[in-house]
């Protein structure tokens, strides 16, 4: 394998248009690599390679044996943590600690879905005289995965992972601004045994390779991670070939805390929550709702962290780490010159490393308070390490606010009250609601997926494999 291959039918290769993206490090602006600028004729091949694997060695395999080899490839992940944990975080700008998780739980999710590829089953059903009745769980086929930068190993590993578990065969489109770990992983499957053509790998634009994989007619199924307006795009293109999709989109996730809160518990996960992957993380508790008697007193302290919060690049290791390139930067600027022009107080913003390379794509980490719930910054995605706060004066106005915005991924909420926490987490319109904690530690075995404008279906946990499979039903009359 060369720089800039991509993996078709277990062999590694240029691009069919012999064109190349360059790779670009966001900690300090240079180039580092290229990946390959995959076109129509390369997805072409993949899914080709894939549907013939269905009826080879792959297609072969008892579940097993597919869930030995992911295991393996688990363990693979694990031997070479150091050297992914170095690739992602200079890939995505990620600072190193933050990486190596990611890395442990792409691990994770190969020993989560191996260890589960042969316990899924189906039922008999009861019915009429003389019948027998089973149902069946068989894998769509082809499935293309459609996946952004932010999170590349974690995200291959619920969704490449689930699908492979259900004896998929795969297409991975990785994102344009961070591909290097998908290749390294998809090196490492073909190590663990994974037969030719199980997993095929096209990097490249999303205009380009991205559309020719949605709209592919050979597709069965299409797992698409990324924005709102791509994922539109892409339901639009699988409309035509009916061809299932699951649509995990963006969000602008509620962390709900009431007086009664135990400030000290809520504190680190309100902080960690927004500013994780410099606030690039689709399920980011990008809006502090706040009881507002509580208001100074925990604003206070969110604010004093955040002064105290240092930003620099991946290998320095800090809080923050910077955006993925110029275009995020500036689109995260123009929120907060926004916030600006529109009076609202900057509460706290981080600070600068003094040794950061100076030409990273760095924004400092925000605390921006009193935003009303219907302006712009509680509304929209900004996707960078940006903290709203919104007042709300008692329970029911909490809920209204949680729910009023296009989004509905993740909720938290932080409070004392046993029967409140019961009500918000039956009202909170999200896939996830946690109660006084937030992400629950990453949650490999959590489903987890979106109402409204992020998206449906759901990927994660033993649900995400029922996602990557479909039902038979078999009805025996045999007297
Ligand atoms: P994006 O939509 O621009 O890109 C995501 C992927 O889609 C990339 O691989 C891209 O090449 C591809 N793509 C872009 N246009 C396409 C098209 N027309 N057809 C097919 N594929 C296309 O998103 P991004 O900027 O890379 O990621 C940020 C977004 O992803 C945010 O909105 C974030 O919230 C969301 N996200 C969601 C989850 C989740 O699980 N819900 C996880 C991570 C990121």
């Amino acid at each position: 394998m060369q720089s800039g291959d991509i993996l078709i039918n277990g062999d590694w290769g240029a691009p069919r248009g012999g064109d190349y993206i360059p790779v670009m490090n966001p900690s300090d602006g240079t180039q580092f690599d290229r990946i390959a600028r995959g076109q129509a004729a390369d997805i072409d091949a993949a899914v080709a390679a894939a549907r013939a694997a269905l009826d080879g060695p792959w297609g072969r395999m008892t579940a097993a044996e597919r869930g030995r080899a992911m295991q393996r490839l688990g363990a693979l992940i694990m031997e070479h943590v150091d050297a992914l944990t170095v690739l992602e975080a200079r890939d995505v700008g990620k600072p190193m600690t933050q990486a190596r998780n990611d890395v442990i739980a792409c691990a994770r999710y190969m020993e989560f879905y191996g260890g589960a590829a042969d316990k899924v089953h189906g039922d008999t059903i009861p019915y009429l005289d003389g019948y027998t009745v089973l149902t069946i769980r068989e894998p769509h086929g082809v499935t293309g995965h459609i996946i952004p930068w932010n999170y590349p190993l974690q995200i291959i590993g619920r969704s490449i992972g689930a699908a492979l578990a259900m004896g998929n065969a795969c297409v991975l489109k990785p994102g344009e601004d961070a591909s290097l770990t998908s290749l390294y992983f998809a090196r490492l499957a073909t190590e663990a045994g994974l037969p030719a053509g199980a997993l095929n790998l096209v990097t490249g634009y999303g205009e380009e390779a991205g559309a020719a994989l949605a709209a592919h007619p050979g597709i069965d199924h299409i797992s698409f991670t990324g924005s709102p307006q791509a994922g539109a795009l892409v339901q639009k293109a699988a409309a035509d070939n009916i061809v299932p999709v699951t649509l995990e989109l963006g969000g602008k996730s509620p962390q709900v805390v009431f007086a009664d809160a135990d400030f000290d518990a809520a504190l680190p996960f309100v902080v960690n929550a927004s500013i994780q992957n410099a606030g690039q993380t689709c399920s980011a508790g990008s809006r502090l709702l706040i009881e507002d008697s509580a208001y100074d007193t925990f604003v206070g302290r969110v604010a004093e962290r955040f002064a105290a919060l240092r930003v620099g690049s991946a290998e320095q290791d800090l809080d923050v780490g910077p955006l993925i390139n110029p275009t995020q930067r500036a689109r995260v600027n123009a929120y907060l010159d926004r916030a600006r022009a529109d009076g609202l107080p900057i509460l706290a913003q981080g600070q600068m490393a003094p040794n950061a390379p100076g030409d990273g794509y760095y924004v400092p980490p925000t605390l921006i308070g009193d935003v009303p719930p219907d302006h712009p910054l509680a509304q929209e995605e900004i996707f960078g390490p940006v903290l709203v706060v919104v007042r709300f004066k008692d329970e029911d106005e909490a809920v209204r606010i949680a729910n009023g915005t296009p989004y509905g991924l993740v909720g938290g909420v932080w409070t004392r009250d046993g029967g409140r926490q019961m009500r918000l987490a039956r009202k909170v319109r999200t896939g996830q609601v946690f109660i006084n904690n937030y992400g629950a530690g990453g949650g490999v075995e959590l489903p987890f997926g979106g109402m409204k404008r992020s998206g449906y279906g759901r990927e994660k946990g033993f649900e995400a494999l029922y996602g990557f499979s479909v039902t038979k039903t078999i009805a025996i009359k045999h007297d």
